[in-house]
């Protein structure tokens, strides 16, 4: 049977993931409560539906990314949501960021709609879902996620069919996130005090890459925001602030302390209230520099 995507949430993430199977051959619907966000979908060839009930009766295979829990349990559990309207045998995929507990929920809900679902976060940011290099955390039954490998290898370069269960990926996915946290912050931190001695940037930053304080995210804050100075997301601080807050809300359920993490989750909070909160995580450079001396020693 030929595939119908219905692509639901086109932000950051969902357009050019959306683009990437439209550019691979695929029909693509798509809904976003934001109209911006439809014209982009409707511009790069996409066909956007006004109504979310229509999208989800006319495709087999629905892919949400959205940006909380709270949006994703409305959009699968509401009236006129996927778990109640979609047909029977239809294959979901949720790519957002939510609680483990929600992946789990949600798997049941849908087998019970006689529906297929699976909890698959991403990870590689923005530029990943433009190059199609994103990392896919799957869980959930291994004979859906074969029926739809293909799609998963037009959005991304590794794809991890982690195990059964729904919330495997997700639980990886906020590990890696809660690093996320850590690197940023100690990014902002080794930049900010590098510079108010009089060290630049760039030098810092060149021979930091060839020694242990190297990582990903320090070439990805550094030389895509800080150094531009341009700070348009990208993973914003306050979805960085959410992913933290459930990863430590994860850490309680085993009985794990996050002595750092903790104090990430207020770190971030006050970033985010000072006014940096839909910018790039990077921002929290910003933040601190604004809170540095600026005279020269
Ligand atoms: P975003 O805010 O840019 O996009 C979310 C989109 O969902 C927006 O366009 C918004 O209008 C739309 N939306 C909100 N409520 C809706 C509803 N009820 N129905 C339909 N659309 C609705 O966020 P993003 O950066 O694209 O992130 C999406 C998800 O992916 C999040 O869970 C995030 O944590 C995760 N994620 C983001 C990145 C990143 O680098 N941005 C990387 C990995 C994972």
């Amino acid at each position: 049977m030929t595939q119908t995507i219905g692509f639901i949430g086109l932000g950051n993430m969902g357009l050019p993931m959306a683009t990437n199977l439209i550019n691979a051959g695929y029909t693509v619907l798509g809904f976003d409560t934001n109209e911006a966000s439809n014209e982009k979908f409707v511009a790069i060839g996409g066909t956007a539906i006004a109504d979310v009930a229509q999208l989800i009766a006319k495709s087999t295979v629905i892919l949400t990314s959205l940006p909380t829990p709270q949006v994703v349990s409305a959009v699968y559990r509401g009236p006129q949501g996927i778990i109640q309207t979609a047909n029977k045998g239809t294959i979901i995929v949720d790519f957002s960021t939510v609680n483990p507990q929600l992946n789990d929920e949600l798997y049941v809900e849908a087998q019970q709609a006689e529906l297929h679902y699976l909890g698959a976060p991403v990870s590689g940011g923005v530029i990943g879902a433009i190059k199609a290099t994103l990392t896919i955390m799957v869980g959930g039954d291994s004979e859906i996620h074969q029926q739809i490998t293909t799609i998963f290898n037009t959005l991304g370069k590794n794809i991890y069919h982690l195990g059964t269960s729904p919330s495997i990926g997700t639980r990886i996915k906020l590990l890696n996130n809660l690093m996320i946290g850590f690197y940023t912050e100690a990014v902002a931190e080794t930049i900010v005090l590098g510079e108010q001695m009089g060290i630049e940037a760039d030098v810092l930053f060149e021979v930091l890459s060839n020694s242990y304080g190297q990582s990903r995210i320090f070439e990805r804050n550094y030389l895509e925001y800080m150094k531009n100075n341009d700070y348009n997301p990208g993973f914003t601080t306050n979805l960085l602030l959410k992913d933290l807050k459930l990863a430590k809300e994860m850490a309680q359920q085993v009985g794990v302390p996050l002595p750092i993490g903790d104090k990430l989750v207020d770190l971030y909070s006050t970033i985010s209230d000072e006014g940096f909160g839909d910018n790039d995580m990077a921002a929290s450079y910003l933040s601190l520099k604004n809170k540095t001396k600026i005279e020269q020693l």
